[in-house]
Formats: structure tokens, C-alpha cells, sequence
């Protein structure tokens, strides 16, 4: 099956008992046993297993044309889970432009467990190579990065891992439909369901997606150890968000397109950044390792802070909030919402700048989104 098929089959067979063509929520927190260790499909208690939750593992593997899939309650849950595969001593590259959750994960949480963490200020897989020790076991990357749509090589940096150590991939922002980091040679890709796969800014939550049987099954002991796991009725919402990821990226792609040629051309705009312009810095790599472009496209203006303020305040379609990958397009100003655990100095340095506005373009009518950008700008 071809991607867009798997999004709306894979793990979802009609029910055999009913023939329900949308998969059950299963609520049950506790499973019949027929004698002492006889389990029906394995179910005991629903932290270990439910038929909701194995569903949408199945699909998100398979979406990720991987074998095995976990979800999560939330993003940063699936990020905690990678993270348990470390012991005290283990040394974790990344650069500084990640999703700040997750910078503040690595740099205020883990390192008290003795686990540290290097993060490379370029998006050159060479220069990120040079980072690497007999003690990295984790290289976490995250293209395009966040928010400034960096691209970096997925290919490039898993051909120069160190013999031991794991390549996770952030794919929240391209979605599996643009992007399946396991094909390039990554062995765990993370996401916030939350986002894209979601769709709907409905619920909050996570996955991780791997090939590799052994490192599912710590990730899988993990998730029953530690609990944070996702929930049925949430399990259903994603599961149900993803079978238009399809149709919803091709409209985000082409919607952010619009407005990223729109806001290049207007005066009060010092510089835009879309990963679909030939004159992109990673444009060629995009090119290489994905099918397309999220709907991310973010924006300098013109005067600092006061514009910002003046702009975000001028907007009334596109709605000022924290997230992105939703049908509805969303306004955030990275330097204080997403990236606020970021200290300033490095902000400056990495180009997350007070002028800075970040826009997850949604699937509305592309000229609702355009007069209101021509209003707010105005
Ligand atoms: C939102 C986000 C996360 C964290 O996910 P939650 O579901 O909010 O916990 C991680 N990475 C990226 C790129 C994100 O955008």
C-alpha cells in the first residue's frame, strides 16, 4: 500500500465481531482472563495494552514504513521514553534549534540523571559529526527545524553515527506523508501527534516508530513501566486525524506556498523563511529527502517588537496560540512562546530574533489567509 492508502488501513480492519468500519474505543482498563495466564489477544490491563491504542501503533508504523509503532500522551512523553534508553554517562548530540520543550527536557530534566547533552550550531552534517565521543549514544535531530525551517541531512548524519549510537528523528514537522526518516537510515522517528498527524488541535500526543525489534522492546517495557501512555478515546482521535493527512498536507503545502511568495513581496517584511524556495539554504536537501513542504512558514519584520505586537494584534483570521499543524492557521512568537527556555544570547546566535513570527498555515481559503495577512501588515 502507498502511504496515503496506509494512513486510512493499516492496523484498521473492519471488526470481526460487528464489522464496524471505524476501529471501537475500548474503555476497559481491566481484560477477562480464562484461567491463570490465559489471555484473550494478549489484553490484560489497559496500561499494558488496549485494542484502541494497538491500533493506532499499528498505523503509525506502518505510516512510517516502520515495524513497530508506541504511541504517547503527549510529545514530550515519546521524547522522556527515547531518553530511558540512556544509563548515567551517556552523551547526547543535537543542535540548539529544536522544539523548546525539548531543549528544556535535555537541558533542566536529564542531565540531573547524569546523561549530557551537546548541542551543534550548524545544520552541516560534517560539523555535527565533529561532535561525536565514544560516549554519544543519541543523535536527536529535528528537520526542518523549528522555527526556522533548517534542513539537515538525515542520510548524511546516519552514515556517519557512531557504530552504537541511535538516530532519532523529530519528524513533527514534515509528517510522514513529506518525510519517513526511517527510510534514511534513522532508527527511531518521534512525533507530536498533537500537530499534523492529529490535524485538529483536539488532543495531545505522541509516537515513536522504529524497525529495530531491540529497541521497541525496552520502548514497549517503558511505556508500561512508566504509564505514559495514550488513551483510548485520544488514540481514536488520532487515528481518525490521520486518515486525511493526506489530503490535508497537499493543502497546507500549497496554502503556505502562497503566503510565503505573498509576504516575500510586502514592504513590511524583512525576510521570509519557506522551506519550498529555491533560495533556501537547505532547499536541496529538501529536495533529496522530502515529498514536500508542512505548512510552516515563518517571518522577520520590519521595526523589532513594536511591529510584532502591532501585527498580531492586526490579525483576526489567523488566530495568536501556542502549536501549529491544525486546520486553522496560527500566529506564535517564537522568542517568548516556543522558545522562551531558550536563553537570549543563544536566541540571538541561532537567529530566533525578537522580530521573528512564526505561522502555521492551515487549509482555509488561501485568499482569507492573504487579506488577512494584507490587513494585519497594513
Ligand atoms: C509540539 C512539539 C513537540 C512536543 O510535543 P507535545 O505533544 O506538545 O508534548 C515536540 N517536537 C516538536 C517539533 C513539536 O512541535
Amino acid at each position: 500500500m502507498k502511504l496515503a492508502t496506509k494512513f486510512i488501513h493499516a492496523g484498521q480492519d473492519p471488526d470481526p465481531r460487528t464489522g464496524a468500519v471505524n476501529v471501537p474505543i475500548n474503555t476497559s482498563s481491566t481484560y477477562k482472563q480464562d484461567g491463570v495466564g490465559v489471555q484473550r489477544d494478549g489484553y490484560e490491563y489497559a496500561r499494558s495494552g488496549n485494542p484502541s491504542r494497538r491500533s493506532l501503533e499499528q498505523t503509525l508504523a506502518a505510516a512510517e514504513n516502520g515495524k513497530f509503532g508506541r504511541a504517547f500522551a503527549s510529545g514530550l512523553a515519546a521524547e522522556t521514553a527515547v531518553l530511558s534508553l540512556l544509563s548515567p554517562g551517556d552523551e547526547v548530540v543535537s543542535t540548539p534549534d529544536i522544539y523548546g520543550g525539548t531543549y528544556r527536557l535535555f537541558t533542566k530534566v536529564f542531565p540531573k540523571y547524569g546523561i549530557s547533552f551537546r548541542f551543534v550550531e550548524s545544520h552541516d552534517p560534517a560539523e555535527i559529526a565533529k561532535a561525536f565521543t565514544a560516549k554519544t549514544r543519541l543523535i536527536w535531530i529535528e528537520t526542518p527545524t523549528n522555527p526556522l525551517l533548517n534542513i539537515v541531512d538525515i542520510a548524511e548524519v546516519a552514515a556517519r553515527k557512531p557504530k552504537d549510537a541511535i538516530l532519532a528523528v523529530d519528524n513533527t514537522f514534515a509528517s510522514p506523508y513529506f518525510q519517513t526518516p526511517l527510510d534514511l537510515g534513522a532508527d527511531l522517528t518521534v512525533h507530536s501527534t498533537t500537530k499534523y498527524i492529529g490535524g485538529h488541535s483536539d488532543i495531545i500526543g505522541g509516537a515513536i516508530v522504529t524497525n529495530r525489534a531491540d529497541l521497541d522492546e525496552p520502548l514497549g517495557f517503558y511505556q508500561n513501566a512508566a504509564g505514559s501512555i495514550q488513551s483510548p478515546y485520544e488514540s481514536y482521535l488520532v487515528q481518525r486525524g490521520l486518515k486525511t493527512l493526506a489530503v490535508r498536507m497537499e493543502q497546507h503545502q500549497s496554502n503556505a506556498r502562497v503566503v510565503a511568495e505573498f509576504l516575500r513581496g510586502h514592504t513590511a517584511v524583512e525576510k521570509v523563511f519557506f522551506a519550498g524556495f529555491e533560495d533556501h539554504p537547505g532547499y536541496a536537501v529538501a529536495k533529496k529527502q522530502m515529498r514536500g513542504q508542512p505548512g510552516m512558514v515563518s517571518l522577520r519584520l520590519q521595526g523589532g517588537r513594536p511591529s510584532v505586537d502591532r501585527f498580531i494584534r492586526g490579525l483576526s483570521l489567523i488566530t495568536f496560540a501556542e502549536s501549529l499543524g491544525g486546520v486553522e492557521s496560527l500566529a506564535c512568537y517564537p522568542y517568548l512562546m516556543t522558545h522562551g527556555s531558550i536563553p537570549a544570547e543563544q536566541k540571538d546566535r541561532i537567529g530566533i530574533t525578537e522580530n521573528l513570527v512564526r505561522l502555521s498555515i492551515g487549509i482555509e481559503d488561501p485568499e482569507d489567509l492573504l487579506d488577512d495577512l494584507r490587513r494585519a501588515l497594513g
